[in-house]
């Protein structure tokens, strides 16, 4: 026999018996969008290698460890897509969406990053994300987590909390690193490999490390949040006074940084206890500097992403929830004349009404065999179309979940019968 190929590692195949989760899942956030005025915008899966080497930072998980690169044909340097952004960001100003105007944009797809795979962090995983081009004041920030508060409070999903942070202005980060350094530079025992490599290119980042063996002292090094320029301030007041006005709770975490180099300001993380390690479901600030960094003009900008996988995994620990019916009517054809009658009728039936859903039986077989498959759909009713009927114009309606006497419908009676039961 044929060796079999697998899917690969980090990469999974959504089953038909789970596909409707996901439909749910983005229709909810079809209508949201919809409702705060934002459109969709659809990008490529494949990206210069350049552009997230520009945006999200050299120095960074994502760009040292984790792109999918390569060389395609003609020798050009590809990168299957890590997170949205950044080829948002170049899809604007390739195509001239940002300057002088304000876009309110939303994006969902699958991403790619090469991590070690474990619940809530796969290879291939999907981000829907939202991005704000051309407001600067913190009215956005916060319209930006209230879309995140009513995603949740739409889906159901319980125990998420929102942590807070500001990163400040260019400047405040450039005098704070100063102070972090100086510090990191007196615990250099305590950094791991990848801490002290960071330590001059990007001390930033060793704020955002995961080793617990460095928490504490990362947990005592200074906080940004008290080198902050008064712009910054001011701007993240405000941020947390619409915060308060509309209900949203918060707690700052003065640690929050982001994985990516491009944030500054406003910076926020949705998290819950229940996903283990894979805690954080919905992640984003601001990234006033981006665009030009990119090549375009000067333009405010700040978006969040989150991910699907772990949203759709807390749902299902959460709440109950049942398939929806696929199937509302089985069309049973026997002998060869039906089978062509059949198939013109179900097409008569689909076009007069295109939402109920039906199978018409394909690949012959008995009345058992066919009526086995019929129960088997999930279907409310099952039509029997054999040659008895085939010399009447009717067919013979069978109750499947009901103990209902079978009847005889007209060919002509057949759409006002169905609307009717379904
Ligand atoms: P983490 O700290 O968990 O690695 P991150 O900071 O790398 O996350 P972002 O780049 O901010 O994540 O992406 C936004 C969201 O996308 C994350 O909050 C998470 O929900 C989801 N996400 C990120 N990486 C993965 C992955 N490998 N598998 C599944 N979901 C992911
Ligand atoms: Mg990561």
């Amino acid at each position: 026999m044929a060796k079999l190929i697998k899917s690969i590692r980090g990469m999974h195949d959504v089953l038909p018996d789970d596909s409707f989760r996901w439909q749910a899942f983005e229709t909810a956030i079809r209508q949201l969008m919809a409702s705060y005025g934002y459109k969709e915008i659809r990008m490529p899966l494949v990206e210069s290698t350049d552009l997230f080497c520009r945006s999200i930072g050299e120095v960074t998980d994502i760009v040292e460890k984790e792109m999918y690169t390569f060389e395609d044909r003609n020798g050009d340097k590809l990168t299957l897509r890590p997170e949205g952004t950044a080829s948002c960001v170049r899809a604007g100003i390739q195509h001239g969406l940002l300057h002088n105007q304000i876009q309110r944009l939303w994006y969902s797809g699958p991403m790619f990053r090469h991590e070690r795979p474990q619940k809530g962090r796969y290879r291939q995983f999907h981000q829907f994300g939202a991005e704000v081009y051309g407001i600067a004041t913190p009215d956005v920030d916060a319209e930006l987590i209230l879309i995140g508060a009513r995603l949740w409070k739409q889906l159901g999903l319980k125990n998420v909390r929102l942590e807070l942070n500001t990163l400040g202005s260019s400047q405040a980060r450039i005098d704070y690193k100063k102070v972090l350094v100086d510090y990191l530079e007196q615990h250099r025992d305590q950094l791991d490999d990848d801490s002290l490599r960071r330590l001059d290119s990007n001390p930033l980042r060793v704020l955002d490390s995961k080793n617990p063996a460095m928490k504490e002292m990362l947990d005592n090094a200074p906080a940004l949040i008290d080198h902050l320029d008064e712009e910054s301030s001011r701007q993240f007041d405000k941020l947390k006074a619409s915060l308060d006005a509309t209900g949203v709770k918060y707690t700052i975490n003065p640690r929050l940084v982001r994985g990516l180099d491009y944030y500054c300001k406003t910076v926020f993380e949705w998290v819950t206890d229940e996903l283990g390690a894979q805690g954080t479901i919905c992640a984003g600030g601001r990234y006033d500097g981006l665009v030009e960094q990119l090549g375009g003009k000067t333009t405010p900008a700040i978006g969040f992403a989150l991910g699907m996988e772990r949203i759709l995994s807390l749902l299902e620990s959460q709440q109950e929830s049942e398939q929806p019916q696929t199937v509302d009517i089985y069309l049973v054809l026997l002998g060869e004349a039906s089978e062509v009658r059949g198939l013109r009728l179900a097409e008569e039936i689909r076009e007069q009404l295109p939402s109920v859903k039906m199978i018409a039986h394909c690949g012959g077989g008995s009345v058992k065999s066919q009526m086995k498959k019929a129960d088997k759909s999930g279907a409310y009713i099952a039509l029997i179309l054999a040659e008895d009927e085939l010399s009447n114009d009717q067919v013979t309606v069978k109750y499947l979940r009901e103990k209902k006497e079978q009847v005889t419908v007209g060919f002509d009676e057949l759409t006002k019968f169905i609307t009717n039961i379904v």
